[in-house]
């Protein structure tokens, strides 16, 4: 199983699917990736090889986007067919989030959403996760806007001329608030067209690290995901999370929001070592 996150000037997509080849090593079951098309998330998985994924993103018009995200899933929760496949969107299609790991308590919070009328379409306790954050959202959306994420689209447009990074805070203080409730396991990214020239990763007990490139910036399990384009790595510890756009970067701390110095590590071996 594997996980890659891009934010670039490269087109997203096929550095994506390339990356996932390049964590094959790693096992899994199906495969998938999410991007933005006009602002709307986009979501393409299948089971099986990535050779199935890859013909259907080929199929798949303006596949250009400079952000993408990207999953290849070993099954723990619910059978390895596509609609358990990662991406998973919210019910709101506020966020697409890829997941390695387990999320231990997700049956609880499960059954909270479902008392709050979220429906769920797979097994996974990924696609529990993903509403958890999203309504973790809509409740800090809800006092500082006054409205929910679905009321807030419409404004969406005028909102980004004057300030892209304007969601960007809420996002991340939701992203924190749902993963202090979610036990387990997680290396996790996040994909939104409430921050269109971001991406959110977080990590617990699951690996994750920062590829620092110059305008451009990854997320992956392992080093091999984007070894072609850095070596300058930054591997995050349990806890941490990071917000990435092609042009910064912060690592900062799930529980306190605080932002912490890395260190970043030149890898010297290559692809053949
Ligand atoms: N628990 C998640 C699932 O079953 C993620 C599995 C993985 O690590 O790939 O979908």
């Amino acid at each position: 199983c594997g996980i890659i996150g891009y934010c670039g000037h490269r087109p997203a997509v096929p550095l994506v699917l390339e990356g996932l080849k390049r964590l094959e090593y790693r096992g899994y079951d199906s495969a998938g990736l999410a991007f933005l098309q006009l602002n709307k998330l986009e979501v393409i998985r299948s089971e099986g090889k990535l050779c199935n994924l890859e013909e259907k993103v080929a199929k798949t018009a303006n596949t250009f986007a400079p952000i993408s995200i990207g999953h290849t899933r070993w099954a723990t929760h619910g059978l390895p067919v596509e609609r358990n496949s990662h991406p998973h969107k919210s019910n709101n299609d506020a966020l697409a989030i890829v997941h390695n790991g387990i999320i231990e308590n997700f049956q609880e919070i499960k059954d909270e959403l479902i008392q709050k009328g979220y429906v769920f379409h797979s097994d996974t306790d990924t696609e529990v996760l993903v509403n958890l954050v999203a309504d973790e959202l809509d409740s800090v959306l809800q006092i500082n806007f006054g409205k929910k994420y679905v009321e807030i689209q419409q404004d969406m447009d005028e909102a980004f001329q004057k300030n892209p990074e304007l969601y960007l805070p809420f996002l991340e203080q939701a992203f924190c608030s749902a993963l202090q409730k979610a036990h387990g396991a997680y290396a996790v990214v996040v994909l939104s067209p409430l921050i269109p020239q971001h991406i959110l990763a977080a990590r617990l007990s699951a690996p994750l690290l920062l590829g620092i490139g110059i305008g451009e910036y990854f997320v992956a399990s392992d080093v091999p995901a984007f070894l072609p384009y850095t070596r300058d790595v930054v591997f995050l510890d349990d806890r941490e999370y990071v917000v990435l756009s092609a042009g910064a970067y912060a690592v900062k701390n799930i529980f306190t929001a605080e932002k912490l110095e890395k260190t970043v590590h030149h890898i010297p071996w290559d692809l053949q070592g």
